[in-house]
């Protein structure tokens, strides 16, 4: 039993002579369930011998303290849950993050006698020292980030992400995010924006009333500071709860960050690509196919989703982001599928837009 691990070790260190295949991780069974939400089992390892290795979420975490990790104490005593460590900045394990939608590796490390684990985290992801997110919700907003091609987010050649110092910024709620960073959106979220007529959130058939703009999105994108925010909890126009939590829906904020981070490519250079000639004439061209062909398309997609598309795309700008989000697969299928059909032309363009950047789609 002993033979396997060591031969990792040495590998790990960069001694053997053979590559070792990484621990393979596995969603753990009670991922989602509520006794588990204050510190949720995010993934655990399958050991060979058998054994336990968990990665636990933390409820608050910045960039760092993301994960806890729990494991089979009387293993490791004997020795045989990881390699021994041989110093402290090596990784005593490294575990594949595939199968949790990751790209990277988690690494393990021996710290006076504990384990801790790390998780290559995007250079674009910023959370102030003020707020704090679930890491879960933080892992979502990675895997979009994840899609983004190196020489856009990162390439010393190019006018890029890391060149224009755009970043994005996580935070609990809309207080530590829009409002920190733009006062002037509390004052106008207080003018409820919404509906001027009502008050700013009222309870009306069961349902939360939220009249504040800033309160009711997801994320945002402020050109002046050349950041993206995005907000944990969130207020949902009309709904049963007074906020929505992303740490419990993660997956419905998949794509949230690829499409501010489309603005934020938007504004790269010293003009912004939607406002060129060029993308105007392609907007142009497929709204007017839009509106000849939409009785088809709600026939076949259903008058719901493309109404949605509808306000979706209802300018270059919005546009634009939903196809840097589109096209990097920040979208479910048949939502990428309308969009393409809705939206050939400008699809095309950014396209040729990705290709000055080696990113060929
Ligand atoms: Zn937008």
């Amino acid at each position: 039993m002993q033979i396997p691990l060591i031969k990792f070790f040495a590998s790990t260190l960069g001694l053997g002579g053979t590559k070792a295949s990484p621990y393979p991780l596995s969603f753990a069974s009670d991922l989602n369930n509520p006794e588990n939400l204050e510190h949720p089992v995010l993934y655990k390892v399958d050991m060979k011998p058998p054994g336990w290795f968990h990665i636990i979420g933390n409820k608050t975490c910045g960039l760092e303290n993301v994960f806890s990790v729990s494991y089979d104490k009387e293993m490791k005593e004997k020795g045989l849950l990881f390699p021994k460590a041989r110093s402290r900045d090596k990784p005593v394990a490294i575990i594949d993050g595939k199968i949790t939608g990751l790209n990277k590796s988690f690494e393990v490390y021996e710290i006076d006698g504990e384990y801790i684990v790390s998780y290559p985290l995007s250079p674009l992801l910023e959370i102030p020292k003020h707020t704090y997110v679930a890491s879960n919700y933080l892992l979502t907003v990675q895997k979009d980030l994840e899609k983004i091609p190196k020489p856009i987010e990162d390439d010393i050649r190019e006018i890029n992400f890391r060149n224009r110092g755009a970043k994005l910024i996580l935070g609990f709620n809309e207080d530590d995010t829009y409002y920190a960073y733009k006062p002037d959106l509390k004052e106008s979220d207080l003018r409820k924006i919404v509906d001027p007529n009502k008050p700013p959130h009222e309870f009306i058939d069961n349902k939360w009333i939220d009249n504040r703009l800033y309160k009711n999105i997801r994320g945002v994108y402020l050109p002046e500071i050349k950041r993206a925010l995005m907000s944990q909890w969130v207020a949902i126009y009309g709904s049963e709860d007074l906020y929505c939590d992303y740490s419990e829906s993660p997956q419905d904020i998949g794509g949230v960050a690829l499409h501010e981070m489309g603005h934020a490519f938007d504004y790269l250079q010293p003009f912004m690509f939607s406002e060129t000639n060029a993308f105007i004439k392609a907007y142009d061209s497929d709204m007017k196919a839009f509106s000849e062909n939409r009785a088809k398309l709600e026939e076949k997609y259903g008058k719901d989703k493309i109404n949605f598309w509808c306000s979706a795309l209802r300018n270059e700008q919005e546009t634009f982001a939903q196809l840097f989000c589109g096209l990097l697969d920040g979208l479910d299928k048949e939502s990428k599928e309308i969009l393409l059909t809705i939206m050939p032309s400008c699809a095309k363009h950014i396209k040729e837009i990705f290709s000055w950047y080696r990113v060929y789609l």
